[in-house]
């Protein structure tokens, strides 16, 4: 029987992504509009985003990098700029694939 863990919260980061494989597909699943962002001055996508992605610059956008995308879902929830971010889950046989420790 599978054990579910409850403490994700105490995992580092970086053991987070120790227990995880990205199959990356050429093909990004989540595609942010750099022109929609421009004018956010909340950006809770940069701090929600589990696996860090998203990267403010000092010109006042986001740098965003769908590699390492856990597919949770948050930056699309939390966003509150319509269109500026367009999200799917990635191609079959591809994206993370999440291993046991
Ligand atoms: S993705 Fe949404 S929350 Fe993030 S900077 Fe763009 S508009 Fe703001
Ligand atoms: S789906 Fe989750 S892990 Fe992927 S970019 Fe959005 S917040 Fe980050």
């Amino acid at each position: 029987m599978t054990a579910f863990r409850t403490d994700w919260g105490s995992i580092s980061f970086d053991d987070r992504m120790s227990t995880s494989e990205f199959r990356i597909h050429e093909r990004a699943h989540i595609v942010v509009d750099g022109d929609a962002c421009r004018g956010c001055s909340t950006q809770e996508c940069v701090v929600a985003c589990p696996a860090r992605l998203f990267v403010p610059t000092s010109d006042g956008g986001v740098l965003f990098n769908y590699e390492q995308c856990f597919e949770c879902g948050t930056c699309y929830l939390v966003c509150n700029t319509e269109g500026a971010i367009s999200w799917n889950y990635p191609e079959g046989g591809h994206g993370i694939v999440f291993h046991q420790t």
